[in-house]
């Protein structure tokens, strides 16, 4: 068994070693996870709901701690950290609702009655990512826990500690061990296992598009159900009539916030022609003020990457690309890059066209409406875009006409537990979160029964 070298990126320091598991024991795992299911959705609704409340508590009693381990192991801010613990925490409470409201239909036929059951599924493999190893987590695990699934999930390799710490958390709430198992390794092995074993009948993934596709490809060949969480190259439209100064002021928090590793990250900022130059002096100012430093002290807004690797990746693109301004970051060891603003530059730069999933951003122009909604949708990607403008009628038709799933106005929140979250396009399929997640961790069995003589 080989180990993960889990680094603090706002250091570079090694900060614990995890075993990963290797192909054999993910299998155990997966024999233990399917063995768990009849007992657990056999659980009575009302017990089901009561131990998801009592592992929303234990979360909650531990949050400054996964918070902490969190800062350590991703570099977020200790602000955004407790948001995270916090989400887990309201993610449980919101689905330990489900147990007891999964109820089926009674459709009027002829010569008997005919119902439906909201079935769980089985083993439900939950992939991780590094860029928000909590909260994405908690979307896949919650609802199908509280469907009656049981659940194994592979945490990213860069950041495994806090699922590791919800699993305890999990246990001391008295959800069996094998109901909830956090395995920790590889993608193309942990990872990859839970896409070709046949006891486990649903993958959650959240990640690149690249390994999504993949993904995507091995599920075919058992007909395994699949939600898809993947990248993004979202737009913050501002058009002229917007209240400008509240556009410029959010607009880097938009992209910056967790270092722009962000699926959500506003990285296009489109603005209208007349307002442009005027939007662009407001916004560089508002770039220049973004806290950048030890993501433990309670100021900074903003940390480190999450490792060298990306790093470069992100730096790749700037070397070929204006800057037309930039704030600071820390000199010396961890991953630090700093907010970075491109331009001019032509809406088909890579920096521009791709995913960069870094602290930077373009500012391009746009002509009229038609020229914006044209420019937000050029990409292959479809999660999230954010629109500025005081013109009602206009927001609802713009918002109809962006191909994304999670648009804002005059806002640039795209996740809320209660609300469904997801792309179209490359972005994703299926939706989390909202009254309509548990829909994808069941299958609607009908049942007939004959009535007459
Ligand atoms: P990634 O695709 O490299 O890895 C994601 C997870 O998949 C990791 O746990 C990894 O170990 C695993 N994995 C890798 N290869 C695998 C394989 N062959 N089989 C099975 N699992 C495998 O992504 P990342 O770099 O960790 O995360 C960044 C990406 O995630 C970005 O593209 C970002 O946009 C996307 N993301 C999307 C959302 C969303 O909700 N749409 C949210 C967060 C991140």
């Amino acid at each position: 068994m080989t180990d993960l070298a889990v680094f603090n990126p706002a250091t570079a320091e090694l900060i614990a070693s995890v075993p990963a598991l290797g192909v054999v024991e993910t299998d155990v795992a997966i024999a233990r996870a399917h063995a768990a299911f009849p007992a657990w959705r056999a659980v009575a609704p009302a017990d089901r709901a009561r131990l998801l409340r009592r592992f929303a508590d234990a979360v909650d009693a531990d949050l400054e701690n996964l918070a902490r381990i969190e800062v350590a192991n991703a570099g977020h801010t200790i602000g955004n950290a407790r948001w995270e613990a916090g989400n887990v925490r309201d993610v449980l409470h919101y689905f330990a609702g489900v147990p007891e409201r999964l109820s089926g239909r009674q459709i009027p036929v002829a010569g008997g009655v005919d119902i439906t059951f909201a079935e769980p599924l089985g083993v439900v493999g939950v992939i991780v990512p590094w860029n928000f190893p909590m909260p994405i987590a908690a979307w896949g695990f919650a609802p199908a826990l509280a469907a009656g699934n049981t659940v194994v999930l592979k945490p990213a390799e860069l950041t495994p500690l806090t699922a590791l710490r919800l699993a305890e958390l999990a246990r001391q709430a008295g959800i069996p061990a094998e109901v909830f198992q956090v395995l920790p390794g590889e993608g193309p092995v942990v990872g990859e296992r839970f896409v070709t074993h046949p006891l486990v009948r649903k993958i959650v993934f959240t990640g690149s598009t690249r390994v999504g596709k993949r993904i995507m490809a091995g599920c075919a060949d058992q007909v395994k159900r699949l939600t898809l969480e993947l990248g993004g190259n979202n737009a913050n439209i501002v058009f002229a009539d917007a209240d400008l100064a509240k556009a410029a002021a959010t607009a880097p928090y938009a992209v910056f916030d967790n270092a722009g590793q962000d699926c959500c990250a506003r990285s296009r900022v489109l603005v209208e022609h007349s307002v442009y130059e005027e939007f662009l002096g407001l916004f560089e100012q508002a770039v220049r003020r973004v806290v950048v430093g030890d993501p433990a002290d309670e100021a900074t807004e903003m940390g480190p990457l999450i490792s060298a690797d990306h790093l470069a990746h992100v730096q790749s693109y700037v070397d070929n690309a204006p800057v037309a301004c930039r704030g600071t970051a820390p000199d010396g060891p961890g991953f630090w890059f700093p907010p970075t603003v491109l331009g001019p530059i032509p809406a088909d730069h890579p920096a521009v066209a791709e995913e960069v999933f870094g602290p930077v951003v373009a500012v391009l122009p746009f002509t009229d409406e038609a020229d914006a909604v044209r420019q937000a949708n050029a990409t292959e990607y479809g999660l999230a875009c954010s629109l500025w403008t005081r013109d009602v009628g206009r927001a609802l038709r713009v918002a109809r006409a962006v191909e994304a799933g999670n648009l804002s106005v005059n806002s640039h929140a795209s996740v809320r537990y209660s609300t469904p979250f997801g792309g179209v396009k490359q972005s994703g399929l299926g939706r989390e979160l909202g009254p309509d997640a548990v829909a994808a961790f069941t299958e609607t069995k009908n049942v007939f029964l004959d009535t007459q003589e």
